[in-house]
């Protein structure tokens, strides 16, 4: 099965792309991620990045196709994969669809996770993960069971964002706005898009992606 997850910042992208990726053994594959990691790497891309990233502005088109390019021609994205804040252009969304459909494939679905904008702040301020295994949590949202340790690995680590702050929210929910909520359009063309209440509980929000992942075709 080969899904997105769209939504703003903070909608809980991450958060469900976790759990589904452990409920179905499909790869997660996020660019936000992948860009963290380019830069802790040092990689030119990814000190490149860093800079827009800091400010809440998008990396450019060209560097995050490459990557995803790059990535899901890998055996281990064969049976499937969720992306997890990618594509956000139309640019990105026409390459995708270009690069599956040189291998006769497709999208199946596109989850839209509907957030209240006036919660994302919090969500977004709040938000912290695991440094050894990348456990998402949030201070008040989603603490792990015991104080301090991380429910999945046990390390007693964790790390916040650099962009995490409520100063680049307002350019980060901009660059959405203005880039990226167009594909909710696109997708509902394609007649692959469905919505589901992001601002619910993490626990209904799953069970109601589950809901759509059961009927699919
Ligand atoms: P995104 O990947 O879309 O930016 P995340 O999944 O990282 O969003 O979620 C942002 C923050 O909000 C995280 O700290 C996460 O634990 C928390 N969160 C995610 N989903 C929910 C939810 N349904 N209700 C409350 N908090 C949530
Ligand atoms: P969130 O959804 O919580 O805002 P991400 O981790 O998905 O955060 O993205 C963090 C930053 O990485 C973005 O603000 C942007 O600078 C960059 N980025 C990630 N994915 C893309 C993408 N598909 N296109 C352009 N920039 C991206
Ligand atoms: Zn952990």
């Amino acid at each position: 099965m080969k899904l997105i997850l769209l939504g703003p910042p903070g909608a809980g992208k991450g958060t469900q792309a976790q759990q589904i990726s452990k409920r179905r053994g499909l790869v997660q594959l996020s660019t936000g991620d992948m860009l963290r990691a380019a830069t802790r790497a040092g990689t030119e891309i990814g000190l490149k990045a860093q800079a827009l990233m800091d400010k809440g502005e998008l990396v450019s088109d060209e560097v995050v196709v490459g990557i995803i390019a790059e990535r899901i021609g890998q055996p281990d994205c064969k049976p499937g994969f969720i992306l997890d804040g990618f594509p956000r252009t139309l640019q990105q969304a026409a390459a995708l669809d270009r690069m599956l459909d040189d291998k006769g494939d497709r999208m199946d679905a596109v989850v839209e996770l509907r957030a209240d904008y006036n919660q994302l702040v919090e969500r977004i301020v709040g938000r912290y993960a695991c440094s050894k295994c990348g456990e998402g949590y949030h201070d008040r949202f989603k603490r792990p069971k015991v104080r301090g340790v991380c429910d999945v690995c046990g390390s007693t680590e964790f790390t916040r964002r650099a962009d995490d702050n409520a100063e680049t929210v307002t350019t980060r929910m901009m660059a959405y706005y203005r880039e990226t909520s167009p594909l909710i359009g696109y997708y509902f063309c394609k007649g692959i898009l469905h919505v589901v209440d992001g601002m619910a509980p993490i626990d209904e929000v799953s069970a109601a992606i589950e809901g759509v992942l059961a009927k699919l075709p």
